[in-house]
């Protein structure tokens, strides 16, 4: 384990190049992945073992938390190992079969004093990332790198915590309506016949 915070937490370029920018809170998901993957002893996931279960909503901002998870925990969004709560909180849990589910939230402390770095100036007058002066941008990530684990994360273990990933299948029927391919769990019934859910009528 490298001994620099920087070293160990600071994502790879390629983890900027797939989010678009620059910004503090990719990297804190990053770190964030990193920390839970060494809690829970398991490597970066491959296939489809590990998931994440957010509590980030939509319309707010921070969510570019979880390109940074993803980025670090390989539970990525394309193979259906991330997925969320819509309540609003910057947390995450982790979740792997055999090993107790754990919990990583920023704690309010931390995002009270990092609320003074000037990057949320910038964002208060509604510059997007891109724009923003990257010494701005990077003096703000090397603010929070320099903030120990402790005081950036309230870690919870949970004994509780109940998830059943939903069971696979590669059925699939073609609908009778658009002929279009659709996989099991999907196909709805109209008049006896298997339709996709846009051609049912109903929702969802
Ligand atoms: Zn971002
Ligand atoms: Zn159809």
């Amino acid at each position: 384990m490298p001994a620099n915070t920087e070293e160990r937490f600071m994502p790879p370029q390629w983890a900027f190049d797939f989010h678009g920018h620059r910004c503090p809170f990719m990297p804190l998901g990053y770190r964030m992945g990193i920390l839970a993957l060494e809690r829970l002893a398991v490597t970066r996931e491959m296939d489809h073992t590990l998931h994440v279960i957010c509590e980030l909503g939509e319309g707010h901002p921070q969510t570019c938390l979880m390109d940074g998870i993803q980025a670090a925990s390989g539970a990525t969004f394309g193979k259906t190992l991330i997925e969320k709560t819509y309540w609003g909180k910057l947390a995450a849990t982790f979740w792997y079969p055999g090993k107790t589910a754990v919990r990583y939230g920023l704690r309010s402390s931390f995002l009270d004093a990092f609320g003074s770095q000037e990057f949320f100036a910038y964002r208060k007058r509604g510059i997007e990332p891109s724009g923003i002066p990257a010494a701005v941008t990077d003096a703000a990530i090397a603010w929070t790198l320099a903030q120990p684990d402790e005081a950036v994360f309230d870690v919870a273990e949970r004994a509780d915590f109940s998830y059943q990933p939903p069971k696979g299948s590669f059925n699939r029927t073609a609908c009778s309506v658009c002929g279009e391919y659709v996989f099991e769990r999907y196909v709805r019934m109209r008049d006896g016949q298997p339709v996709c859910i846009p051609c049912s009528g109903y929702k969802g």
